[in-house]
């Protein structure tokens, strides 16, 4: 066996491994346990936000309630002194009218963070309803993902002897490639999934490029290493 063919057939051997591993990667369950996976993370990320904001709005409530309450009591306080004003003889119209303004402000201004207050707490409610369903929802997604991933276990078992064998056949066809060549062939793989390409009708079939005759003969004469000048892929015949 010269030293092309014991690449060739490291070659071949880690093809037949790439290929078992990808069976197991690319099966349905797995595709589905993927996007599955992303449906999960965008949920995760939804609660995460709905929470935050519920978090801020209570908070939100709690300041609109104090305020409000203090608002109350001035509002009462006013009045209350409205009615010793009017009692009292040496009071102005015009004290009178500015101290009523007063009381006037004071309730639209009552009004209004009765209306904030108002808003926000329903706006809670609401975003409580989604903060359930969307929790419910991913919970039924959480185990749908639980049984797939425990499917996909399963099949990887499954198929674990076969790649074992493959892995040992690929292990035992390394021992026979050529250090130089291994490291070459290792270097190419970086940059194509296939680094090794065959010569057909003078041409390379990794980047179908046209060989020169002198290149071909090379390749054929299986004495050398001879790369494609193109693309890199080792070349065999
Ligand atoms: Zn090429």
């Amino acid at each position: 066996m010269n030293k092309l063919e014991a690449l060739l057939r490291y070659h071949e051997a880690e093809l037949a491994l790439d290929r078992l591993e990808s069976r197991v990667k690319t099966s349905p369950e797995r595709q589905k346990l993927n996007k599955l996976y992303g449906f999960l993370s965008e949920q995760q990320t939804q609660i995460n936000g709905i929470r935050a904001q519920l978090e801020l709005r209570n908070a939100n409530v709690t300041k609109l309630a104090s305020h409000f309450e203090e608002l109350q009591k001035q509002y009462e306080l006013e009045l209350s002194e409205i009615a010793i004003m009017e009692n009292d003889e040496q009071c102005t119209a015009a004290e009178m009218a500015e101290s009523r303004r007063a009381l006037e402000a004071l309730l639209e201004q009552i009004t209004a963070e009765r209306r904030d207050l108002y808003d926000t707490l329903s706006w809670i409610e609401n975003a409580t309803n989604d903060y359930k369903e969307t929790y419910a929802r991913a919970g039924k997604a959480k185990k749908e993902y639980d049984e797939l991933r425990a499917q996909c276990d399963d099949l990887l078992k499954a198929a674990q002897p076969e790649i074992d064998a493959a892995k040992a056949v690929v292990d035992s066809a390394k021992k026979d490639v050529d250090e130089e060549l291994l490291k070459k062939y290792t270097f190419v793989k970086s940059h194509h999934a296939v680094p090794i390409a065959k010569v057909e009708n003078n041409q390379c079939s990794g980047c179908n490029m046209s060989l020169p005759t002198a290149v071909v003969k090379r390749v054929s004469s299986g004495l050398e290493l001879v790369e494609c000048e193109n693309c890199g892929r080792i070349l065999y015949t």
